[in-house]
């Protein structure tokens, strides 16, 4: 396999990517913050087949963190994450710096209005305005046909289906399902962050998202009920109820729009988001 090219300049990648395109490539796009694992190398499996030339970009992004989140501690490894972009046949890898995607002067974003609302884009002001505006900017450089988001982050995907929609981005958007541990722990970058406790008292998530689901399948529809039996796992269940849990919310939602889901709605997303000790997890399962 051959090593990836790394390019780290915008206008040098756009330049190469328009060229590619006028020559009858089709680009495939995985973007992510880097620190790979295997949630990544399976987008990245998935859009490896949608494509003659896949893109991955690694990019930090500022502006979708608050003042009080953990940018400056977010694990970084580049050159592990080289290696599996070889591994997973990525042809490039766009690097940007901060400095390159926000020059000075830079006053442009994107809103994506409703959908980026409730949920993360409450507990989290300006998190999506970010993500929609970093999208925007890596859609236009690497100019993709098609961009492959997990479904981990589920409200991102709805909010860049939107964004993508709204403005007639010339992009396919594909979401693939979430990879998790054996043992259920949702793929995370931030799963480092856990101590092997914490790392326990979490998979009372991906428990409280399979009760949903068994409950959903046995003829529940009440998404108070639901959401009553997810909480009920997370706050109690697990033999380190002694770490602090504290949830941001559980919400069950329409799975287009994230607004509550009405009562005997034929589809209902469950969407978590926790923190577990200092860590803020996320996890979500459909109900259908
Ligand atoms: P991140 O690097 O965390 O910004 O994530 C980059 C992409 O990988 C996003 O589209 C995420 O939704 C996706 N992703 C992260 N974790 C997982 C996972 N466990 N399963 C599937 N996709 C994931």
């Amino acid at each position: 396999m051959a090593e990836p090219r790394q390019i780290a300049d915008p206008a040098s990648l756009q330049r190469e990517m328009l060229a590619a395109r006028a020559a009858g490539k089709r680009i495939a796009f995985v973007p992510t913050m880097g620190y790979l694992h295997e949630g990544h190398a399976a987008l990245l499996r998935d859009a490896r087949r949608r494509g003659d030339l896949l893109v991955l970009s690694i990019f930090v992004n500022p502006t979708q963190f608050g003042p009080h989140e953990d940018f400056d501690r977010y694990p970084r490894d580049v050159p592990r994450d080289l290696t599996i972009a070889e591994k997973e046949g990525v042809d490039v890898v766009f690097l940007p710096t901060k400095e390159s995607m926000y020059p000075p002067g830079a006053s442009t974003a994107v809103d994506v209005a409703g959908v980026s609302e409730p949920l993360e884009g409450e507990k989290r002001p300006g998190h999506f305005r970010g993500v929609a505006t970093v999208v925007a900017k890596l859609f236009l450089i690497v100019q993709p046909h098609v961009a492959v988001f997990g479904e981990k982050d589920w409200q991102q995907l709805a909010v860049l289906r939107r964004m993508t929609a709204d403005l007639n981005l010339p992009v396919e958007i594909v979401g693939h399902p979430i990879v998790r541990e054996p043992d259920g722990l949702a793929l995370s970058s931030r799963n480092v962050y856990l101590s092997p406790s914490e790392r326990t008292r979490a998979l009372s998530l991906s428990r409280s998202l399979a009760e949903c689901e068994s409950l959903f399948r046995g003829g529940e529809r009440d998404p108070a009920a639901l959401r009553a039996a997810a909480e009920q796992i997370l706050r109690h269940e697990g033999p380190d109820a002694a770490i602090p849990v504290t949830i941001d919310y559980v919400a069950i939602v329409d799975p287009d729009t994230m607004q509550p889901a009405a009562a005997g709605a034929p589809r209902m997303l469950v969407a978590l988001a926790v923190r577990v000790g200092r860590t803020r997890l996320i996890d979500n399962r459909l109900l259908a």
